[in-house]
């Protein structure tokens, strides 16, 4: 709980709101020998967490896709995506090598918060709907072989044990989702039968998650690709892994000799991350104490609670916006990231847009110039912590897969990031610091690694690997 300290005179104050600044500063630096540890450390958790189950806090999920998408695939497929605020399905016309996509839509449907904490019979009931609403839709051009079914690939984007390329068990919710009902129970069982409910006759060919499907989507425009990065809501990462290296994996050596991992890298956690008290009770007030540190620091979700929090700090103790402390600087996300990114942008000489959302969000009337630097201050030392930590785990990544070293002559010259995610898409300071440390910490071999942004190439990925896992292959197309 936070102390109100006695109010002296204003000078004094401000003196008070400056020193919890430095304190903050401080404690959230990250110069780059600490980048260096982080990156070690998320290096030497992958191993951990590749040696056993259980072996780390990065659980480096097998996602049984041992095939990037070739080119080849062919046919109708349906995508459906649930992770974030927003879920989306999209059907897909692949015409093989030769002709890609040749069609494809989408619908972005908002989820009612009521239902990310509900039952899941709830929360499937209004995806498998608005699944067979868009699947009535489809038009003439899309064209399904006679007496096929129709084939989804669904992207959770959710923390999934799986049995098989379509099937698994959820882990735990993440993200503000918490459905106990859930937990432990077959994904695409309940999404199944929610389309059974429906009537909708389809059958899920492939369970992703969004990293995962976000290098498939990437690698079918990029043969380059091998890592995937998610910065969103949530934040996490998947890459390509060598079968071999992989001593908790029983199962048959695959062909290619690789595997994808998806390392749910939100919930790393090491004593080099830079943790402040707001970060302590962010995590306190959190639907999943003690979990998902990693993300809590980095991503979309909490970048402008961890902001609300010193804003409020400073109200409290130093009487920031004056005698009384505006009572919805108490209320957990009433900063979101969106705003605090359009505070962090401001280029108006006088702060106009901060003084707006100051005023819009809790009716503080007028503010200093003085006050208005301070938020902006807070958000630029929140955001550069995330981006930087961010890009230490990228680089713990290429560590494990041997390159963050220049590549040799018949390695392959490019390594490619497929990245996605609101927060880098729209955050511009914090995808250009993201990049910026990437350098620093990379020197000549960033020359060789690339960041492409994979626009909702999730989606699109799921679809791909639907189709290369399609109950009707090698039955002869007519
Ligand atoms: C989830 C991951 C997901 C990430 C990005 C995290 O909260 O645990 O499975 O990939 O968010 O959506
Ligand atoms: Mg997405």
């Amino acid at each position: 709980a936070l102390v109100v300290r006695h109010r002296m005179r204003s000078s004094s104050n401000w003196a008070r709101a400056e020193a919890i600044l430095r304190e903050l500063e401080e404690k959230c630096s990250t110069p780059i020998d600490k980048l260096r540890q982080v990156a070690d450390a998320m290096t030497v958790e992958m191993h951990a967490g590749l040696a056993s189950e259980g072996g780390s806090k990065l659980k480096m999920l097998i996602s049984y896709v041992d095939n990037l998408p070739s080119g080849d695939e062919k046919g109708l497929f349906y995508a459906l995506d649930l992770g974030g605020t927003n879920f989306r399905v999209l059907r897909v016309q692949l015409g093989g090598k030769e002709g890609r996509v040749i069609k494809q839509e989408a619908v972005e449907v908002s989820i009612p918060p009521y239902l990310m904490v509900g039952s899941s019979h709830e929360l499937f009931d209004f995806i498998a709907a608005e699944l067979a609403k868009f699947v009535a839709s489809e038009g003439e051009d899309y064209h399904l072989s006679t007496g096929r079914q129709r084939e989804l690939g669904f992207t959770f984007s959710f923390p999934v044990r799986q049995t098989s390329i379509a099937s698994g068990s959820l882990i735990k919710w993440t993200k503000g989702f918490s459905i106990d009902d859930m937990v432990g129970e077959d994904v695409v069982g309940e999404l199944t039968k929610a389309m059974e409910r429906q009537g909708l006759d389809m059958r899920v060919t492939a369970l992703v998650n969004d990293t995962i499907g976000t290098l498939a989507g990437g690698r079918y425009y990029d043969n380059d690709v091998v890592i995937a990065v998610i910065l969103g809501t949530g934040t996490n990462a998947a890459y390509v892994e060598r079968a071999q290296a992989i001593p908790k994996w029983h199962g048959l050596l695959p062909k290619s000799g690789e595997m994808v991992i998806n390392m749910e890298w939100g919930n790393f956690r090491s004593s080099h991350l830079s943790l402040t008290e707001y970060d302590q009770a962010l995590d306190d007030d959190s639907l999943n104490p003690g979990e998902q540190i990693f993300e809590k620091i980095i991503s979309g979700m909490y970048l402008g609670d961890i902001v609300r929090r010193v804003i409020w700090k400073m109200a409290e103790e130093a009487a920031l916006f004056g005698e009384t402390v505006p009572p919805k600087l108490r209320e957990q996300f009433t900063i979101r990231t969106p705003v605090m990114s359009a505070m962090h942008h401001d280029t108006s000489p006088d702060l106009k847009v901060v003084g707006t959302k100051l005023k819009e969000i809790f009716g503080i009337s007028s503010t200093s110039l003085k006050t208005r630097r301070m938020v902006v201050k807070i958000c630029d030392i929140i955001a550069r912590r995330g981006a930087r930590l961010a890009a230490a785990g990228m680089v713990g990544i290429l560590k494990k897969q041997g390159r963050d070293t220049p590549p040799s002559a018949g390695e392959k010259q490019r390594r490619v990031v497929a990245m996605d995610g609101g927060l880098y898409e729209h955050y511009t300071i914090f995808s250009k610091c993201l990049e910026s440390t990437l350098s620093e910490m990379l020197g000549d071999v960033s020359e060789s690694v690339v960041i492409t942004h994979a626009n909702d190439g999730s989606g699109i990925g799921a679809a791909l690997l639907a189709a290369s896992h399609s109950q009707y292959l090698g039955v002869e197309e007519e």
